[in-house]
């Protein structure tokens, strides 16, 4: 089994389809930086599908059993259905998806037939004009809410939804998110707003804790901690009482989970990054593109993974956010 010098195996791999989004929501892509004459990737810098089939396959064969689609929005890459199918197609790997949900009214049954069997749909509010406030294009909750309902009639339950919370922005409307989805099936995560890449202006007193959340959702509707299911689950898991079902927390700032991080994040254009707070990256796409062979490649992937030392969210301080990094619309979360 590949490891790094912490003992971490790989397991995860994040693969980010395109830079692009719809949303443009201040949490990773806010307008100043973002706006119209921003330029994003041209089509031939960007992966193709074969591309990024071979190198999940080649990280299957170093121990990767999850590949999570992501971006920037997923959905908004051509023909994406075509990719689940292939990876779909490699023996032991479990294909998700991350997305803002805009789209899956649309694209939901063509990606469950191709094989996708997870689905993770980003909704930070249900209060229309915090959430459009939130996005620059002005979509509504309800678009979100009709994604989430076609993705479950074709048989992508139970669904994980994601919740950013920030405060000042979206914290007020955390128990009405919590009781909205209670009882749903699908499971409900907050996660504390972290300083991903350079532009979101994040500062930590905009952090609001797990610890807060669950004592905002406790007061009124009481739960009790679950155990994690796996060595390197992100999310602590909770559950209602009354058994009318689970949510979680993901307490990247206050309780850092690094010494668990089995996950690596393959950027649109090729550049493979081992954190989410990295600086820099390797990039795979001119090695493949190089004519390189599957050993050469392994052999450069499994020198990457040994030498990792990672942990930035364990010495993270409001002076280390000022550090150069790579921004999250461009590698995924
Ligand atoms: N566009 C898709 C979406 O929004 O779900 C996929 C890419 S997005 C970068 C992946 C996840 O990162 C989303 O759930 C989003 O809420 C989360 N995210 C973005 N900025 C964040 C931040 N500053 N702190 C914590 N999570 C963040
Ligand atoms: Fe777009 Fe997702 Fe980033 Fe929001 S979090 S700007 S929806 S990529
Ligand atoms: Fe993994 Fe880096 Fe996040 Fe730590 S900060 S959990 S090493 S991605």
């Amino acid at each position: 089994m590949l490891t790094d010098w912490k003992g971490r195996p790989l397991r995860d791999l994040r693969v980010s389809v395109t830079d692009r989004c719809n949303f443009r929501c201040g949490y990773c892509m806010p307008r100043e930086v973002f706006g119209s004459t921003y330029e994003f990737l041209p089509r031939r810098q960007i992966l193709s599908f074969e591309e990024i089939t071979r190198v999940v396959r080649l990280f299957a064969g170093l121990g990767v059993r999850k590949v999570r689609l992501t971006g920037g929005e997923p959905l908004l890459r051509q023909d994406l259905p075509d990719l689940v199918r292939m990876l779909s197609a490699l023996p032991d790997l479990d294909v998700a998806l991350t997305t803002n949900g805009s789209l899956l009214p649309q694209q939901s049954r063509a990606l469950a037939d191709a094989g996708l069997r997870r689905i993770t749909v980003s909704l930070d509010s249900l209060d229309d004009d915090i959430f459009r406030a939130m996005n620059d294009v002005r979509f509504s909750v309800a678009r979100v809410l009709e994604g989430i309902d076609a993705a479950a009639a074709a048989g992508l339950s139970p669904i994980k939804i994601n919740a950013v919370v920030r405060r000042g922005m979206n914290d007020q409307t955390v128990v009405d998110l919590a009781r909205h989805f209670k009882g749903s099936g699908h499971v409900l995560r907050f996660i504390e707003y972290m300083d991903v890449g350079t532009t979101n202006g994040w500062r930590l007193d905009q952090v609001v804790s797990g610890q807060e959340i669950l004592d905002l959702i406790d007061a009124e509707m009481p739960i009790e901690p679950v155990d994690s299911a796996y060595r390197g689950e992100v999310a602590r898991r909770w559950r209602y009482i009354d058994g009318e079902g689970e949510l979680g927390v993901i307490t990247s700032v206050t309780r850092p989970f690094c010494g668990d991080c089995t996950r690596t994040r393959l950027s649109a254009e090729g550049k493979l990054y081992t954190c989410l707070f990295a600086a820099y990256g390797t990039d795979l796409k001119e090695v493949l593109r190089g004519g390189a062979g599957d050993e050469e490649i392994l052999d450069m992937v499994r020198g990457i993974w040994n030498s990792r030392r990672d942990r930035y969210s364990e010495v993270r301080t409001e002076e280390t956010t000022g550090l150069d990094r790579i921004e999250m619309s461009y590698i995924g979360g």
